[in-house]
C-alpha cells in the first residue's frame, strides 16, 4: 500500500498512523538501524542520563547544553519526533509546551526506547514501566477489610532509607517516568518526603496513594507540596461516612479523608479519589461521583475489587458482571459531563467505551481517558491494550521483590526478581512470565478468542487469583459470565479463597 500523507487541522503535513507504525516497523526490523536505535539508550556519563532523553531535552529546551553526540542525536531527534507527534494532531507548540515538563520527556524516551527494545507490537511495551507502583512499608495507621497488601505493621524484611534511595537511581536509570509511593500508608515513613524529593530530582513524576489521614492536616499537605509532590490519591470507600469507617476500621477516617481532598484540591495538587467498588458501596457510586466532583477532584479511580490480601476475605464482595458493565457504562457517560475524568482499573472499560463510541471518541485506560476528534489517534487503542501489568506497570514490595501489578497476589511463582538483588532492566526485557502476559495470543478460553483482547484482555490478577493461571479468563467480564456463574456455583471451593488459597485450576476442568 502507498503511504498516505493527509494534513491535519494545523495545516502540517503528516503520514497516516497507519502507514507510520508500518514506517516504524521497516525501521525496527533493519539490524543497521536498530543497532543504532539501541546506541541512542546508552547513558550519557557526562550528560548523566541516557543519550535519548538528554537529545529530547535539548529539543525542547529543557537543557541548554550536551556533548557532541547528545548533540547530534538531538537534531536527528528533532526530525523524526516532530513528524511523528504531528500525525496524532499534535502542533508544534503544544507539543513544546508540553515538552517542557521533563516528566512527558522522560515518557516519550521510554515510548521511543520500547520501539527499539521490543519493536512495534500489538500491546506496546515502553522502553521501561511508565509507573512504578513502591509499597514502601506495611505499616499502617488503618485497618482496611479490602487491603490487597495486608498491612499494618512493618515488616522486618523491610528496605531501610539508603536502600530505597538506592532503589530509586535505579528506578531512574532503567527509565521509569512515574514513582507512585504506596504501602501500607506511605505518609507515615519518616523519609517519605525526601523519597520524593528524591525521585523528582531523578526526574520521575512523584505520587503518593494515601488514606489521606495525615494529609488532612494543612501542614503536613504543604509538607508534600514543598519536597515537589503534584499527585496525590486519596480513598474513600463510600460517601456514607459508617460505610467508609466500617471499612477503614478506624473511626472518624471518612471525615480526615474529605478533609485531605479539601485541602489537596486547595493546595493545588492533581487529586484523583479512589474508590474500590464492592457490592457494599456500588449503589452509592453515582453520588460518590457527583459529590467528589463538587470538591473540585481532577480524576475518579473506580478500582476493580481483587479478592487478594486481605480482601481475599470479603471475596463474596466481588461484584457481579452485569453490575461492572453497568457501572462502566455509568462512568463513561459521566466522563462526557464536567472536566472531572472518571476512570477504572478494570480493562473492559475500552470495549465497554468501543461498544458506545457513537456518542465520542474516548480511549479509556488505567491512567487517563484522552478524549480526540482525530481517528487516527483512536487507532492507538490497540497499542495501548488494557490490563497493563508488567507492560506499562509494575509493583515493589517493601523488602524490593518485584511484581508485575501490585494487584498480583504475592506468590513465589508470580514475583520477578528483587529491586536490589537482580538486574531491573534485563527483568523488564526478559522476565519469562512478563513475557507471557504480553502476550494476548497466549490468554486461555473466551479472553484468548475475545475481539476485544488487544484493548482488553481481562484483569490478569483478578484470572490468577480465582483460577491460579495468568492466562486464566477474568471472571468479571460479561463476556465471561459462564466463569462466573461456575464460581458461584462452587460455593465450598469459593470459599477457600477466603483462606488465601488459589480456587480453581482451570488446566484441571
Ligand atoms: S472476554 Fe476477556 S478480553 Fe474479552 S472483553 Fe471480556 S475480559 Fe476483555
Ligand atoms: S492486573 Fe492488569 S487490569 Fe488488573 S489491576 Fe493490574 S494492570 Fe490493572
Amino acid at each position: 500500500m502507498e503511504s498516505q500523507v493527509t494534513k491535519n487541522e494545523t495545516g502540517i503535513d503528516n503520514l497516516d498512523v497507519g502507514d507510520m507504525i508500518k514506517s516504524f516497523k521497516g525501521v525496527t526490523n533493519n539490524p543497521l538501524s536498530k543497532f543504532i536505535i539501541n546506541r541512542t539508550f546508552d547513558y550519557c556519563e557526562k550528560d548523566k542520563a541516557d543519550r535519548l532523553e538528554v537529545g529530547l531535552d535539548l529539543l525542547f529546551n529543557n537543557r541548554e547544553n550536551a556533548c557532541i553526540r547528545c548533540t547530534i542525536l538531538s537534531k536527528i531527534l528533532s526530525v523524526l519526533i516532530k513528524k511523528g507527534m504531528t500525525s496524532f494532531g499534535v502542533n508544534e507548540d503544544e507539543l513544546n509546551e508540553v515538552m517542557k515538563d521533563p516528566h512527558w520527556v522522560r515518557g516519550l524516551s521510554s515510548v521511543v526506547k520500547g520501539i527499539g527494545k521490543f519493536g512495534v507490537q500489538k500491546p506496546f511495551v515502553p522502553g521501561a514501566p511508565f509507573q512504578v507502583v513502591w509499597n514502601i512499608t506495611r505499616a499502617c495507621n488503618m485497618k482496611c477489610v479490602h487491603c490487597y497488601e495486608n498491612a499494618g505493621r512493618k515488616d522486618v524484611d523491610e528496605l531501610n532509607r539508603d536502600e530505597i534511595n538506592q532503589g530509586l537511581e535505579i528506578n531512574s536509570k532503567a527509565g521509569v517516568t512515574s514513582v507512585a509511593f504506596s504501602g501500607g500508608e506511605p505518609t507515615i515513613n519518616p523519609h517519605i518526603t525526601t523519597y520524593i524529593k528524591n525521585a523528582n530530582e531523578l526526574g520521575m513524576y512523584p505520587a503518593i496513594a494515601t488514606n489521606g489521614y495525615r494529609l488532612s492536616k494543612e501542614y503536613v499537605c504543604n509538607k508534600f507540596a514543598d519536597a515537589g509532590l503534584e499527585f496525590v490519591q486519596i480513598s474513600i470507600d463510600g460517601l456514607n461516612p459508617e460505610t467508609h469507617d466500617s471499612f477503614r476500621g478506624v473511626e472518624g477516617s471518612w471525615e480526615k479523608a474529605i478533609q485531605a481532598i479539601e485541602n489537596c484540591v486547595e493546595r493545588d495538587f492533581f487529586v484523583e479519589v479512589a474508590t474500590t467498588v464492592t457490592t457494599h458501596n456500588i449503589e452509592e457510586i453515582p453520588k460518590i461521583i457527583n459529590y467528589v466532583k463538587d470538591l473540585g477532584v481532577h480524576w475518579l479511580m473506580l478500582y476493580n475489587f481483587i479478592p487478594t490480601g486481605s480482601g481475599s476475605d470479603i471475596s463474596e464482595m466481588d461484584i457481579s458482571p452485569q453490575n461492572r458493565l453497568n457501572l462502566l457504562e455509568t462512568a463513561y457517560d459521566e466522563n462526557m459531563i464536567g472536566d472531572m475524568q472518571v476512570l477504572s482499573t478494570a480493562p473492559q472499560f475500552a470495549p465497554v467505551a468501543e461498544s458506545l463510541q457513537s456518542k465520542s471518541s474516548l480511549i479509556p485506560t488505567h491512567f487517563y481517558n484522552p478524549e480526540y476528534d482525530n481517528p487516527q489517534v483512536m487507532q492507538l487503542a490497540d497499542f495501548v491494550g488494557g490490563c497493563g501489568a508488567g507492560r506499562f506497570y509494575m509493583s515493589i514490595e517493601p523488602n524490593g521483590d518485584i511484581y508485575p501489578c501490585v494487584f498480583f497476589p504475592h506468590d513465589e511463582e508470580l514475583k520477578l526478581g528483587n529491586l536490589l538483588e537482580d538486574n531491573f532492566e534485563e527483568v523488564w526485557k526478559n522476565n519469562p512470565l512478563l513475557k507471557t502476559l504480553r502476550n494476548k495470543n497466549l490468554l486461555d478460553d473466551h479472553c484468548g478468542s475475545c475481539e476485544s483482547k488487544n484493548i482488553c484482555g481481562g484483569c490478569r490478577a483478578r484470572a490468577y487469583t480465582y483460577f491460579g493461571d495468568v492466562k486464566a479468563p477474568d471472571p468479571g467480564c460479561i463476556r465471561n459470565q459462564n466463569k462466573w456463574n461456575e464460581l458461584k456455583m462452587k460455593i465450598p471451593e469459593f470459599q477457600e479463597i477466603q483462606n488465601g488459597n488459589i480456587l480453581i485450576n482451570l488446566t484441571s476442568q
